[in-house]
């Protein structure tokens, strides 16, 4: 009796740091600490970029075909020419894919972006320090795994992640 008073007690304990630890979000790599939805229902992100390289999150969860409002803030200070950070969304392509287009990209003066665009699914535009730029666009239909870049030269290797459908 005592015994299973005592397991069930532990169990409720650890269910409860189960619990605290998921919703702390302390990783700060998924989009839900930095959602909002806004007036009209549709769900508002916030990516940042900075002056080391770095986007803020490396992963974003939605459902399918959802409407998506998606701001790419830049908090460095660098200009466009020296640290341009863009947020472009790509169709699902396997790693060598997605290093190819990374690489042709980086050739493509001034924007960055791939010669063919049908792999494009959205873009925001290059920014420099202390801009912002906010696109819309709908989530695929297709649960998939969907690559985001930055595409200014060499920029892709560390500022990407991954748009997840589910
Ligand atoms: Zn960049």
């Amino acid at each position: 009796m005592r015994i299973s008073y005592f397991l069930s007690l532990s169990a409720l304990a650890l269910g409860a740091i189960a619990l605290a630890a998921c919703g702390s979000g302390n990783n700060g790599t998924t989009a839900h600490d930095h959602d909002t939805i806004g007036a009209d229902g549709v769900r508002s992100i916030t990516i940042t970029g900075n002056d080391a390289m770095q986007f803020n999150l490396n992963e974003i969860r939605g459902e399918p075909g959802e409407r998506v409002r998606l701001t790419l803030r830049h908090i460095g200070r660098m200009t466009k020419q020296n640290m341009g950070h863009n947020w472009v969304l790509l169709q699902s392509m396997d790693a060598s894919a997605l290093n190819s287009l990374g690489m042709e990209a980086a050739a493509n003066a001034p924007d960055y972006l791939p010669r063919d665009m049908s792999v494009v699914i959205a873009h925001t535009r290059m920014l420099g320090g202390g801009e912002s730029d906010t696109i819309e666009f709908n989530l695929p239909e297709e649960p998939g795994q969907y690559p985001f870049v930055c595409t200014f030269p060499g920029h892709f290797a560390l500022m990407r992640g991954n748009v997840i459908v589910e």
